[in-house]
């Protein structure tokens, strides 16, 4: 299964005339591994540390930064300086809400969504290749804090 998404994103590396190098695989193995996560580029350039000591954070921005480019990588959000990034190829397709308080990411699927999409499509005759879709709030606990702070 890893070999697989490796495999895939070799391709995809290759199409473009990039290198699979053994940081950008070093990258991969860790978000393959942590699936469920959403990495800060500093967590990443931690965990991508313990299995290789001389990669770089300097490395690990610009990898995320093509890798991203390419659509291996999706980037997440939070402000112009906080940034998440999951593997985006052969992950299960899903949405985001995301809490602006504790930064907490809760992923959801929903098929309504993806009909609004063929809607769209039919609508205005365009071709949709990709969509993400991302929401901002409060999740429950912190929701939970804002009242008690409130009544304070
Ligand atoms: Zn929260
Ligand atoms: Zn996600
Ligand atoms: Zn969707």
């Amino acid at each position: 299964m890893n070999r697989e998404i490796i495999n895939k994103v070799s391709n995809k590396l290759s199409e473009n005339n990039y290198k699979m190098t053994s940081q950008r695989r070093d990258i991969l193995k860790v978000l393959i591994e942590n699936d469920s996560k959403h990495f800060s580029a500093e967590e990443l350039y931690n965990a991508v540390k313990e299995i290789n000591p001389n990669v770089g954070l300097a490395t690990i921005y610009r990898s995320l930064e093509l890798l991203n480019g390419l659509g291996i990588v999706q980037e997440l959000d939070f402000d112009h300086n906080y940034r998440r990034y999951e593997l985006s190829m052969d992950d299960e397709h899903h949405h985001h809400l995301i809490c602006v308080k504790c930064e907490k990411i809760i992923e959801f699927n929903d098929l309504v969504l993806e009909g609004f999409e063929a809607k769209l499509e039919k609508e205005y005759r365009f071709k949709i290749i990709d969509h993400q879709i991302k929401f901002y709030g409060f999740c429950q606990d912190c929701q939970r804090d804002n009242a008690k702070q409130k009544t304070k």
